[in-house]
């Protein structure tokens, strides 16, 4: 079994962003990123910590607000408008979960989609679902970047998706499927989930259920993502049983240091896209 290692892959993507950063400051452009948090969910706030430090290691501009959990749909309304407004700033990123007296749709709805670096709003969604260009959501992006690196062909092969979230399972189904697999998405109401999974060539695990993805659930010779994270006694778990699963797969993500460090490093990617197509 060989680890695909996303922390790896990952800096060496950044190494070319950040001459891509500096080809783009040659032209006066200055790629900017605005990460909006609201309330103070810990998670969130070390997840925004580290885009903002993936931001600083390669030159984009990034800038955080801040807001308290009593913000209202209409004040972040109001931020998200003078965002959109903002030529300085070529993506906008909503960190979610947001508090849940806001609508997270119909806040997402407010980013202009041509910054939509996040890959969330619905005109976003619907241009990955009919195949138009657009940005394509972070982790989702990282997934396939993983699944290549390791040099099997996509097309054809049986992929399984477990988690159909619009962040993660919806939109990675969709770029398996645009890449040509054989796709088949589960959830909690799936039946015979482990038998479906043994199918899989590629098995992607976007759960948030610690380690329920046994050795029973794997193919011999597949490709694992495993994109669960999971605080365990302190520890970060994903929803794959790594001891097991590494006696069958014949690649397999590790957590942390998998999907996770991609996962940033595509907000990076997109934004700078942005900046590149929008100035
Ligand atoms: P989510 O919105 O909670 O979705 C979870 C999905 O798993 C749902 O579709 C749910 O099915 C399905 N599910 C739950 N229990 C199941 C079961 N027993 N059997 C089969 N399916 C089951 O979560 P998410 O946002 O997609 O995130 C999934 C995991 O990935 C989480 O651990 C999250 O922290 C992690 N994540 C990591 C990254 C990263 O960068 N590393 C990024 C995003 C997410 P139903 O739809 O039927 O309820």
């Amino acid at each position: 079994m060989k680890i695909i290692d996303g922390k790896a892959i990952a800096a060496q993507l950044r190494v070319r962003l950040k001459e891509d950063v500096d080809a783009l400051k040659q032209k006066g452009i200055i790629p900017g990123l605005a990460v909006v948090l609201v309330g103070d969910d810990p998670a969130s706030a070390v997840y925004v910590c580290n885009k903002e430090r993936g931001c600083e290691e390669i030159g984009i501009r990034s800038k955080v607000y801040r807001l308290s959990a009593d913000t209202t749909q209409q004040q972040l309304i109001a931020l998200i408008r003078t965002l959109n407004a903002d030529n300085s700033l070529h993506g906008i990123l909503i960190q979610l979960p947001l508090p849940a007296h806001l609508d997270t749709l119909a806040v997402l709805r407010e980013v202009n989609p041509d910054k939509d670096v996040d890959g969330l709003h619905v005109v976003t969604a619907g241009r990955l679902l009919v195949g138009e260009k657009g940005f394509i959501p972070c982790t989702p992006k990282g997934i396939i970047h993983l699944i290549k690196s390791t040099g099997i062909d996509i097309a054809g092969k049986s992929a399984v998706v477990v988690g159909r979230s619009n962040m993660v399972g919806k939109p990675v189904s969709l770029l398996l499927l645009s890449h040509n697999a054989t796709v088949t998405m589960c959830h909690s109401r799936t039946q015979d989930l482990a038998q479906v999974c043994a199918g899989a060539d590629i098995l992607v695990a976007a759960i948030g259920r610690p380690e329920m993805i046994t050795g029973a659930f794997i193919k011999p010779g597949a490709v694992v993502i495993d994109v669960g994270t999971t605080k365990v006694d302190g520890k970060l778990k994903g929803d794959v049983l790594f001891e097991q699963a590494a006696e069958k797969a014949a690649f397999l993500t590790p957590v942390p240091g998998g999907v996770g460090p991609m996962t940033i490093t595509m907000l990076l990617e997109n934004t700078i896209e942005a900046a590149r197509i929008y100035g």
